[in-house]
This record gives C-alpha cells, structure tokens and sequence, in this order.
C-alpha cells in the first residue's frame, strides 16, 4: 500500500455474523458540500443496536455506532457555522470508525468545560426530548420503571421538572443502588413495589388509592411497559421512554385498565431532527452548568476492536455497568 492510499483509507468495525465485529480498512468518506469529515474521538454503544449485533446485522456487514463525539476535519463549501478542529457531536451514523461524515445542520458544538465522554450527543437528545413531552407538573409523583443508562437519565430530567418524589424501579439491586445516587427517593423492586403505588382496580380508587401522576418505561420491555400501565394513577401520565424491539415489536397491555383510568399515553421518542438539535444544545448546557451529571453513567471504555466486549457488557451487564464507549486509538 502507498503512502497516498494509507492517508486515504482508515479503520472501522463492521458487523460480519451474530454477536461479532471485525476492524477492516476502508476509505475515509468524501464529502459533498454540506457535509463534513469528522475525526471520531468517543463513541457510544447504545443498546438500541444491540439487536442487530446480536442478528449479525441482519446480514449486511454495518458500521454501527451513532453516538459520537469528535473533531471536524474538513468542511464542505456550502457549511456554515463550523470550521475545522471544531469539536461536535451530533446525529451521526457509522460512528465505529476513525472518520464519519454528516450535514452540518446535525451537529452541535460541545462546550469547551464537558469531556468527551459527557457529550455523547444523541442518548442526550433522546433524553432531553423524551422528558420535554412527558409534562411533570411540580410535586408530581413520578416513577421511572428501569434504572438502566436512560432510566438515570430520565430520572435526574425529572427531578429537574420538579417531580416532588421519584420513585424508581429495577430487577436488579445494583441498578437501584444507581438509582439512589442519581436522585431517586424510593427503590423497588417489581415484586416490592408498594400496592399504594397500583391502581389497578375500581375500588383502589375509592380506598383513596391515587397511584403516580406519572409513570415512565425505561424498559422497552413487556414486564416494564405492564408495570407502568399499573402504576399509572386515574388520569395520570404513563411515558413510554425505552424502545420496544424483539417479538416483532408486539406487547400485551391491558387496555381495559389503560381506557378506565383515563391515562395519556405519551410516546416520548423524537423523529425531527431539527428537534434532536435543539434538545442536544438545552442538554449539553444542563450537562456545562452541572445541572445534569452524564459523566458517571459512562462506567465502561473500550478501544474499536473490542466492540464485541462492549456490547456484551450490555447483554450481560458486569458490576458497576451503566453505559459503555469506545475510545478511538
Ligand atoms: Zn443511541
């Protein structure tokens, strides 16, 4: 290989079967005049991939990775606002490499005060848009099902809302302990919660049974989804925060419940991307003024050829974890 072709090419991990990565040399993108080459410094591993990692892709040998930070190397001629060295972080795919490119108008500079790691842009905008649509009114009972890396996120949004008790809920006692130290009043279980926290019956609401004003699922699971419908108190809020995948995207609730207690049901994801912008600029402040602490839900870094381990890690969750990142050499 000449010298020009190594300037030219660079590493990336590509997904090549179930559960398995593999670095391969590729060329470094070309950008149109909108665009620009950005050097990947972090990156995140969100759990949302973790499903085509497992499937191997689905068979076609993707880049994964849309959670990075990094530092623009080239700007095209039509870019505004953005110079090289600039460091951003943004909406940006096929981040498990050493160069990505995107539109300008889907990145944001990250403050000068936040490490990389605190300033993975995309779970911020899910975070931030997620608890602009789930409406806390102040001294509300909120409780966050899943203490996981969106649920600790969600539930310090909250707080910051002005819920007047947070109550959180895990399976795991690690996962709870988690939550305490991010905000949460009251720990639980599934199997613990308090029956004063359900209403799943007429006469609770007649035994002054008044459940939570709010109820958010963390989980993307079945169990978490049901126990947050359960919880939900009469004309309470239940937010659906975590991302349903697996069995086809079907889930049982109990719509009865749901149609009695007259809920609002909130899907708290985001699909406009001028929105995502907005939400990454209002998070990565709260994150400068130290009013949103995302640094130590960052437990695990991994370089680019161990992504394997790093999604692992989520499947199988060793102590301490929260999130994972990988770090480019
Ligand atoms: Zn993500």
């Amino acid at each position: 290989m000449n010298k020009r072709m190594i300037l030219m090419s660079m590493k990336a991990s590509i997904i090549t079967g179930p559960e398995k990565s593999e670095i391969v040399e590729i060329a470094i993108p070309s950008i149109s005049a909108e665009e620009v080459l950005i050097r990947i410094k972090v990156c995140g591993v969100c759990a949302s991939e973790l499903h085509s990692w497992l499937e191997g892709g689905y068979g076609r040998r993707p880049i994964l990775g849309h959670e990075p930070v990094g530092i623009i190397e080239k700007v095209g001629s039509q870019v505004q606002g953005f110079e090289v060295g600039d460091r951003v972080t943004g909406l940006i795919q096929n981040a498990f490499a050493h160069y990505a490119k995107v539109n300008y108008r889907l990145i944001v500079k990250v403050p000068e005060v936040l490490d990389d790691l605190e300033a993975l842009g995309e779970p911020l905008s899910c975070l931030m848009s997620g608890a602009d649509r789930t409406p806390v009114s102040p001294g509300d009972d909120v409780a966050v099902i899943g203490a996981g890396f969106m649920g600790l996120g969600f539930l310090q949004l909250m707080a910051l809302k002005g819920a007047g008790r947070i109550i959180a809920v895990d399976m795991r006692e690690e996962s709870l302990e988690h939550a305490k130290r991010f905000g949460a009043d009251e720990v639980y279980t599934p199997q613990n919660v308090k029956p004063e926290y359900k209403v799943t019956e007429w006469r609770h609401m007649d035994q002054g049974i008044k459940g939570m004003d709010v109820s958010v699922d963390a989980t993307g699971s079945q169990g978490g989804l049901q126990l947050a419908g359960e919880m939900t108190g009469v004309h309470g809020v239940l937010s659906v925060v975590g991302f349903h995948q697996g069995n086809g995207g079907l889930r049982n609730v109990n719509m009865e419940l749901w149609n009695w207690k007259a809920i609002t049901v909130i899907n708290a994801h985001e699909r406009r991307d001028a929105v995502h912008i907005k939400q990454m600029e209002a998070g990565l402040k709260l994150i400068a003024n130290k009013k949103l602490n995302m640094k130590d839900l960052i437990t695990h870094v991994y370089n680019l050829d161990e992504i394997d381990k790093a999604y692992d890690a989520i499947k199988s969750k060793p102590a301490g974890f929260i999130k994972s990142v990988i770090k480019m050499d």
